[in-house]
Parts: structure tokens; C-alpha cells; sequence
């Protein structure tokens, strides 16, 4: 199997140099074990985090071993009755064309017809359940009232769009990297109003896209997104602190917002969170999604680079705004 390592720990943003890709062969199966061929393998901006040797809510990776993270696959030999040959399976084994492991790391999936199975990686599965618990668990939008959103078309960003509408919200306010981003988001996405965070002052783009407030801050980004939201709630407003990735790759400190008294004089409520903390609210998300996309409710974009060894470039892209929606590798035939 083919296989992407981390070799050493970036400073700033990571480089090729970082990672090395080297061929394993797996040895007989084991009783209770099986082999799964990969099909699409996910790069995640939390990884850029697991690549630091800093204590997190995930343990860092360990440099010289395989980087870890999902992955779905079909089974291909299996000594495990509960994980037969053939059978769609999701897993965390990570950056690889290939993987041998005990029956128990692996969740079997539901074939769902018509429908891509790289759909458990994001929309059905991790980003889709993250976009869901912010909202309802740490934001607790009510119906009636208005959410901006960062990152907006990013994998989590567009599931949040649409879960919220779904969820009663009156307006839905998105930011994005490019032209081509905002125009998703204001058309296939049915966002109220978007803009291209690149064009201008965050602070001042957001006041004009929400002339009357947001009262839901999904933030993806952090910094001066964080900063303009500060500016814009209304009293009693809730920021979803989901993920900051403007700082994930800067050695600087990363700008702050400079008008946190907001949160005294308007009551406002700032939560962050991690999803390993709400796995629990995964069969309501299953339930309801599940309804959803059956009813053709919800959209998802994809974008795919294919082959195992083009995973540390896929990564990068993703980390500079080259994906819309979730960025996936798509594991080519052995
Ligand atoms: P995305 O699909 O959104 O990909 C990352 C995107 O981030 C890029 O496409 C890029 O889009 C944007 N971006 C990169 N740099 C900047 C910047 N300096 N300013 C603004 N936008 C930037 O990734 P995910 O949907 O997987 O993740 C989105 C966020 O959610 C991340 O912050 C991640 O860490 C977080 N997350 C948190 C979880 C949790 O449990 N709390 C779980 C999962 C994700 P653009 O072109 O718009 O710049």
C-alpha cells in the first residue's frame, strides 16, 4: 500500500519537505482482521493542528507514522463475519491507498443508491454533524432570526447554510474567498446576501450585507471575521467558535478582534467547541439529515484530486481556499 507520512513538524505553512510517501505490504490476515481498499480519503484543516507537537483535544501525530484521519473504503478480504467482503466502510486510518486492520476500527455504512459514497466524509458524516451541533447546540438559533457564517463554502460552511435555513433562520448572510464562492453561495446555496472577504474591510462588508444585525455567528475563520461579527451582533447575539482557520498557518500572532466590550453592552454569548464533545448528537443529525437529503433538500459540493500520492497537495489547496465544498482524494484503481 501507499501510504503519506508526516516527517518532520511544519513551522508556518507546511511544505513537501514535511511529509514523505512510502510503500507498506501488509502481512497475512489475522483472524478478526480485514482489508479495505480506499476509495476517497479526506484532507481536513484539523490535521494542520495534529502536525504541531502541542497538547490538543486530539493527540498529535507521531512523526514517521502514516497521518491519520477519515477515510471510506470497500473491504476486500476480511476474517471478521461482521465486516464481510464488499461491505462500504468509514475509518480513520487515514492517508492511504489501502488499509489492514482489526474488524473493530472499521463503521460499516448504509448503501445509499444514487448518491456518491465520499457523502459519509462530509454532508452525511463529520462536517455535516459539525454545521448541526453548532447551530443547534452551541449557537441555539431560534427561528426568525439572522446568521452569518465564515468560510461559508467550505465543507462544514455550506452544510451550516442550509441546516439553518431548515431551522427557521429568516436570513442567512455567508463570506467566502472568490467571486466564483459568492456567487455558490447567493445562487445554489440560496444565501440572503455574500460577499468576498478579499474585496475590502470585513468589519465594513459585513454592515452592509446585514444592515440589521446578525444574531448567529457560525465562525470558521477567526480573526477578522470574529472581529466584524463583534460588531454586528444584536443584543443577545451567539458566536459558534467552530474553527479559526486564519491562524492555522500564520508564525505571527494572529490579529484579534479589538471590540470585545460587545460582549458586555449587547449580552452576547461566545462558545467554542469541539466535535469529539457531541458525538452523541449523531443519530439526531442522522435522523434529520437523512430526512432532508432524502427530500432532496440539501446540496453539497465536492472538489476531487485524484491519487493517493497527490494528498499532501490536495491538503495544501484546501488550507488556501482551492476547494468548494469538501475537498476529498479520490483513491485511484491499485
Ligand atoms: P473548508 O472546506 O472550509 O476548507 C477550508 C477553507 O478555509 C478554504 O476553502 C478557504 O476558503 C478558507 N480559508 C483559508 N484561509 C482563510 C483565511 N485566512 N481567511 C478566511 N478563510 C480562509 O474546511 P472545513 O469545512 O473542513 O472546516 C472549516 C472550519 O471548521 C475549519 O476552521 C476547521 O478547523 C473547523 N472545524 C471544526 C470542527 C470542530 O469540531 N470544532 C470540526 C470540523 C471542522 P476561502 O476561499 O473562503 O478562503
Amino acid at each position: 500500500t501507499t501510504q503519506i507520512q508526516l516527517v518532520s513538524r511544519p513551522t508556518g505553512w507546511p511544505t513537501p519537505e514535511n511529509f514523505r510517501t512510502v510503500e507498506v505490504s501488509c502481512g497475512d490476515l489475522q483472524p478478526g482482521e480485514v482489508r479495505v481498499r480506499n476509495e476517497f480519503v479526506s484532507v481536513d484543516p484539523y490535521m494542520r493542528g495534529r502536525m504541531r507537537d502541542a497538547r490538543s483535544y486530539v493527540a498529535p501525530y507521531e512523526l514517521g507514522t502514516t497521518i491519520g484521519g477519515g477515510a471510506v473504503g470497500r473491504v476486500v478480504e476480511s476474517a471478521a463475519a461482521d465486516v464481510p467482503v464488499g461491505a462500504l466502510v468509514l475509518h480513520q486510518h487515514g492517508w492511504t491507498d489501502a488499509v489492514q486492520a482489526d474488524a473493530s476500527t472499521f463503521r460499516v455504512l448504509p448503501e445509499l443508491p444514487g448518491v456518491p459514497d465520499s457523502v459519509h466524509l462530509h454532508i452525511l458524516g463529520m462536517t455535516g454533524l459539525t454545521a448541526y451541533v453548532g447551530l443547534t447546540r452551541i449557537a441555539e438559533l431560534q427561528p426568525g432570526e439572522t446568521v452569518f457564517v465564515s468560510g461559508a463554502a467550505g465543507a462544514v460552511g455550506t452544510a451550516v447554510g442550509q441546516i439553518a435555513r431548515l431551522l427557521g433562520a429568516k436570513r442567512v448572510i455567508g463570506s467566502a474567498g472568490s467571486a466564483e464562492k459568492v456567487e455558490l453561495l447567493t445562487g445554489k446555496y440560496g444565501y440572503d446576501a455574500a460577499f468576498n472577504y478579499k474585496d475590502g474591510d470585513v468589519r465594513e462588508l459585513l454592515a452592509k450585507a446585514a444592515p440589521e444585525g446578525i444574531d448567529v455567528f457560525f465562525d470558521n475563520v477567526g480573526g477578522d471575521h470574529l472581529e466584524a461579527a463583534m460588531a454586528a451582533f444584536n443584543d443577545g447575539g451567539r458566536g459558534a467558535l467552530c474553527g479559526a482557520i486564519s491562524g492555522y498557518n500564520t508564525t505571527e500572532k494572529p490579529a484579534g478582534p479589538d471590540n470585545m466590550a460587545n460582549m458586555i453592552t449587547r449580552g452576547l454569548t461566545l462558545k467554542g467547541f469541539t466535535l469529539a464533545s457531541y458525538f452523541h448528537v449523531a443519530p439526531e443529525f442522522q435522523e434529520k439529515m437523512s430526512g432532508w437529503f432524502a427530500e432532496g433538500k440539501i446540496s453539497y459540493d465536492e472538489t476531487v484530486v485524484d491519487g493517493i500520492e497527490n494528498t499532501v497537495d490536495a491538503f495544501l489547496d484546501m488550507m488556501r481556499g482551492g476547494n468548494i465544498g469538501k475537498m476529498l482524494v479520490r483513491v485511484g484503481e491499485p
